[in-house]
């Protein structure tokens, strides 16, 4: 730390990003990234734009909004784009959290950083025993609420009924949906934008969509609320978004046929892999998302790390209070996860040696 760092900067812990090694070659299961490429016709239409590289990229991303307008039947002026979903989550808790704001205590690490950096009263709300969300608990909150949506790392899902009860009870307050993780098999909330002016549905083209090297997240909510995201990106960097990443994101929203291929065999290496990890006796949350949450009832989480990462498999582990013997394992391609069934399972076999 400087003597120079302001006294708020001073105080915050960061978000740690998973590990992204350099040196040894993993099986790479600890940030949810997909393991297929980006649509080929995403990669073409990238590389065709850096010839372009002298001029700026829109700063209205009026293509990509226009595409993602289409995509989830609503207007132009309801979509927000910008540079990963993180930074439409940070002017979200810039803009609009002055009242505070209330978020699970096992959720995505950067909701509390987030917090940190705006000065912002977060009010912390325990999950349930089985690590689910009570929609009750956020009933009359009167603070901004942000909800995971399956959340992370669980992957376990809210119902939409219960996100439309927050609404009602939450009226004069944000409601944001960050569905990072929603097209892996649960519903969006996008459709009730038209009902609850208060419905802000954040999501990312990182995950489903094979591009968290390109760094495109969005906004749909009310045209008022996107208006105001507006005014922040352009008080900030109004080309947050390079050319080729603006091509990359619309012509994978083009390419259906690729998305839903990957969507689909990701879904079903899950399932198979859900199965197994049962049969070995591993408990785990359901997770409708591109990773489990896994646990064994008689092996520590932080062994069982170790012991993948000396086998050349990186998975997450969060060294947090209730989730300490857990471990997030991001659905990889089908041999990755065999890989992963032979090791866990070995782990189970030896267990007296951990
Ligand atoms: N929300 C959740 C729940 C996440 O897990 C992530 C990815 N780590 C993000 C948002 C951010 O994704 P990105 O910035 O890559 O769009």
């Amino acid at each position: 730390m400087s003597r120079f760092a302001d006294y708020n900067i001073n105080k915050i812990t960061p978000y740690v990003p998973g590990e992204q090694p350099r040196v040894q070659k993993y099986i790479k299961l600890n940030t949810n990234e997909n393991p297929y490429p980006p649509s080929p016709k995403a990669i073409a239409a990238a590389v065709s734009e850096t010839n372009k590289y002298n001029l700026y990229p829109d700063p209205e991303c009026r293509e990509l909004t226009e595409k993602l307008a289409e995509e989830f039947s609503v207007g132009i002026e309801n979509i927000f784009v910008g540079n990963g979903s993180d930074e439409v989550l940070a002017f979200i808790f810039q803009g609009f959290c002055e009242g505070g704001v209330a978020f699970p205590d096992i959720t995505y690490g950067f909701y509390k950083v987030y917090s940190e950096i705006y000065n912002r009263t977060a009010e912390i709300i325990p999950l349930k025993d089985d690590l689910s969300i009570d929609y009750n608990d956020y009933l009359n909150v009167d603070k901004t609420v942000v909800i995971a949506n399956p959340n992370a790392p669980t992957g376990m899902v809210l119902e939409i009924e219960d996100i439309e009860k927050i609404l009602q009870c939450n009226k004069n307050n944000l409601v944001v949906i960050d569905e990072a993780y929603v097209d892996f098999g649960s519903m969006s909330s996008v459709r009730l934008i038209k009902e609850y002016d208060n419905l802000v549905v954040v999501g990312t083209f990182s995950k489903s969509r094979s591009l968290a090297g390109a760094r495109i997240g969005y906004a749909v909510s009310n045209k008022y609320v996107i208006d105001d995201l507006n005014k922040i990106k352009f008080s900030f960097n109004p080309y947050s978004l390079n050319r080729a990443t603006l091509a990359a994101a619309s012509a994978s929203i083009s390419d259906r046929e690729y998305f839903e291929e990957c969507i689909s065999k990701i879904i079903s290496t899950r399932e198979k892999f859900k199965l197994k990890l049962k049969e070995m006796g591993y408990l785990q949350t359901d997770s409708k998302a591109n990773f489990v949450f896994v646990k064994h009832p008689y092996l520590s989480g932080e062994d069982v790390f170790e012991k993948l990462k000396d086998s050349g498999i990186l998975v997450r582990h969060f060294k947090k209070e209730r989730i300490s013997d857990y471990l997030r394992i991001t659905i990889g391609s089908e041999e990755d996860m065999e890989v992963v069934i032979k090791e866990l399972s070995k782990l189970v076999d030896d267990r007296g040696n951990l």
